[in-house]
């Protein structure tokens, strides 16, 4: 079902540039599935079997690249979107990368960290075959972290007897890992937005963010400290709203000592519908997909909309919010900080020479906006928005990697 949804936007890219036939035919299946199933020893003696997959979705541009999600609902057709969307996400940023994905199929909160640990280390004994720094590279994703990453490095390297931390990203900064990681998809999210404000003259002061977790909390504490006013902020749970502008550090203090955002002193409570609908410059949601559909999208005040969420605009949405006016910066371009660092974590590992969090950062914002420059000069040249603008690029991009491997 998801997958199917990737391929009706890839139709419509297609007929939108004149993609060839061949190619369309080719980028509508994967290259590789795998799936493995493999045994682990559990706390008390007895022992489960596990199933995992790695999706290799396109190489024409380089090894694959994408994360490994520990999580109930992970099935092959999910694997299979998701490693297809990191083929869209890795092109639209242009990274030498193709796109790739995997997942196990399992409610990590069941497991001991003994148990995940072994869950993980024979996960990559099932796979070793197929990864490497330079034929498909993992990093984590929902429920799996630096922590997980390293046990796998771990695994691999002894595995292939030789030091190879580029194989996997992601990774705690004592094996390896990049400086300015954590906060690389709010920064990316962020310059992302200032360019789009510039661009479309959009005088953007106040700001509602939908999730207070990583990337939201990550992106209030950028805007807090370059003068942004955050008017409301949520939480699972609900959120909070102060049209004067939030204090940010006290919110996220607030946060952690309770547990909600809401009941914060100096705010109002509202709900997450509510946040959503708040006459802002700019709407943030950075939480939960399917969140702006066609039952609230009429009801949308903000002028700019930065998808740091996966999946936050439903097709139907779309189609209104284009109507409004109102423009979208897509998942696929907003959030692609995290796997941009990613790349520049294994460009490191490569060279064994290591980057400041200021030079990180540097060449962080150098891919973000050029990138958004792409793909607004698409998008106005196709006279449409920036999700079929974005997908435009990225489906050029692989197609010219193809035509050079196969064409003539
Ligand atoms: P976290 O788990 O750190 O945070 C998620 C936040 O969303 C939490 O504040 C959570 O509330 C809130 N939330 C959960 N359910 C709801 C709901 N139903 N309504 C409103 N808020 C809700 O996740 P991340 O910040 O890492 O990721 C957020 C989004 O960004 C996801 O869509 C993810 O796929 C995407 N993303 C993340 C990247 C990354 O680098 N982390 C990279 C690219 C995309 P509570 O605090 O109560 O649990």
């Amino acid at each position: 079902m998801v997958f199917e949804q990737g391929i009706k936007r890839l139709e419509h890219t297609a007929e939108k540039i004149g993609l060839e036939d061949w190619i369309l035919e080719a980028l509508k299946r994967p290259k590789r599935v795998v799936k493995v199933s493999f045994p682990v020893k559990m706390d008390d003696g007895t022992i489960r079997t596990f199933t995992g997959y790695r999706v290799l979705y396109n190489d024409a541009r380089g090894p694959g690249k994408g994360g490994i999600r520990y999580h109930p609902n992970v099935n092959e057709d999910e694997v299979t979107a998701l490693a297809f969307w990191m083929t869209i996400k890795n092109a639209v940023v242009d990274l030498p990368y193709g796109g790739a994905k995997g997942g196990i199929t399992v409610n990590p909160k069941e497991l001991s960290p003994t148990e995940l640990e072994r869950l993980s280390r024979a996960y990559i004994r099932a796979i070793a075959d197929v990864i490497g720094d330079e034929r498909d590279i993992p990093a984590p994703d929902v429920y799996t972290n630096p922590k997980v990453m390293a046990w796998m490095v771990d695994e691999y390297e002894t595995i292939v007897r030789k030091h190879e931390n580029g194989v996997i990203t992601g990774k705690p900064l004592s094996i390896g890992g990049s400086k300015g990681r954590f906060m690389a998809t709010s920064w990316g999210g962020f310059f992302v937005m200032e360019e789009a404000l510039k661009t479309y003259g959009i005088d953007g002061k106040t700001v509602a963010i939908q999730g207070i977790g990583n990337v939201g909390g990550g992106l209030a504490k950028i805007l807090h400290e370059k003068g942004y006013k955050v008017v409301a902020i949520s939480d699972s749970k609900g959120g909070i709203y102060n049209p004067e502008g939030l204090d940010i550090p006290a919110v996220l203090e607030h946060k952690r000592k309770t547990g909600r955002v809401s009941g914060f002193p100096g705010a109002k409570d509202i709900t997450n519908e509510e946040l959503l609908e708040l006459d802002v410059d700019v709407l943030v949601p950075a939480a939960i997909e399917n969140v702006i559909t066609r039952e609230n999208a009429d009801r949308i005040k903000a002028k700019l909309i930065i998808e740091l969420a996966n999946g936050p605009t439903t097709a139907e949405a779309d189609e209104i919010l284009k109507k409004k006016g109102v423009i979208v910066v897509p998942d696929v371009l907003a959030n692609a900080g995290g796997v941009t660092v990613s790349y520049f974590e294994w460009v490191q590992n490569r060279m064994g020479f290591y980057w400041t969090e200021e030079e990180v950062l540097e060449r962080l914002k150098d891919k973000m906006v050029s990138a958004f420059k792409d793909v607004h000069r698409k998008a106005e040249e196709l006279k449409d928005d920036l999700r079929t603008g974005a997908y435009a690029v990225a489906v050029e991009r692989v197609a010219e990697a193809m035509m050079a491997r196969y064409g003539h």
